[in-house]
């Protein structure tokens, strides 16, 4: 139940990292203030999943780029996640394989503008969106953005509980994996993972996701994004 009410088509960024808990605060500050919450990795997610399982190779971005055509046409994509012919199938998306293979078309630049299209044409009614480029590139005129981040051990070990009933994962593999996929993110050419220069950076390695909104909610408050209801 919303305790704030936000004003009239209020976009807010969230980015970061894997494991840094932008996810969980996005979902749990989009309730607070009542507005949506879309999370834009399930659309680099089932990407990497569709190449996957039609045996593309993720350097094909010509492919890859025909691919993301193909699923647009099919899929729908709302705040409850990805529905393929009336399925949701965001539970199957979870998986780090997939994090993996969606880090890698991710990096694709054709891949990258068609799907920008449509994370605008959700984004207008406003909402609360998190990602890895949502302050630099797909909403730069956002009144509120924020930077999570926590420790590379904490966010291993988040990502390592989130998984252990998907997946047979050590706590060192996930670390690994982790690594390379933030490396892959941060490095690459088109619209890496970075804070926005108005960004406003939380770490988050010693707090609790509730701490984390009451100070993003703070943020909006003060910036009079949002007043309270009672
Ligand atoms: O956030 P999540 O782990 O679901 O994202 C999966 C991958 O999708 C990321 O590792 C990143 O490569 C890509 N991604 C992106 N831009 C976004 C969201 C996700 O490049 N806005």
């Amino acid at each position: 139940m919303a305790e704030w009410a936000a004003i009239e088509g209020l976009s807010i960024a969230i980015d970061g990292p894997s494991g840094s808990g932008k996810g969980t605060v996005a979902t749990l500050l989009a309730d607070e203030i009542g507005v949506p919450v879309l999370d834009t990795g399930l659309l680099y997610r089932l990407t990497g999943s569709a190449a996957l399982q039609r045996g593309l190779s993720l350097d094909d971005e010509q492919a890859v780029a025909a691919l993301v055509d193909v699923l647009l046409d099919e899929i729908v994509w709302t705040i409850d996640g990805i529905f393929l012919n009336g399925k949701n199938v965001t539970a199957e998306l979870r998986s780090e394989t997939v994090g993996a293979a969606a880090s890698c078309v991710a990096a694709m630049l054709s891949v990258r503008e068609k799907l920008l299209a449509l994370q605008h044409k959700l984004a207008k009614e406003g909402c609360v969106m998190d990602g890895r480029d949502i302050g630099t590139v797909v909403l730069p005129d956002a009144p509120a953005k924020f930077f999570l981040t926590a420790s590379l051990r904490e966010r291993a070990r988040r990502r390592w509980a989130q998984l252990k009933n998907q997946e047979d994962n050590s706590l060192e593999s996930v670390l690994a994996e982790l690594k390379v996929r933030d490396q892959r993110d941060a490095e690459r050419q088109h619209a890496p993972l970075k804070q926005a220069a108005d960004a406003i950076c939380i770490d988050s390695t010693t707090m609790r996701a509730d701490d984390v909104v009451d100070r993003m909610l703070g943020v909006l408050q003060r910036r009079k994004l949002i007043t309270a209801l009672r």
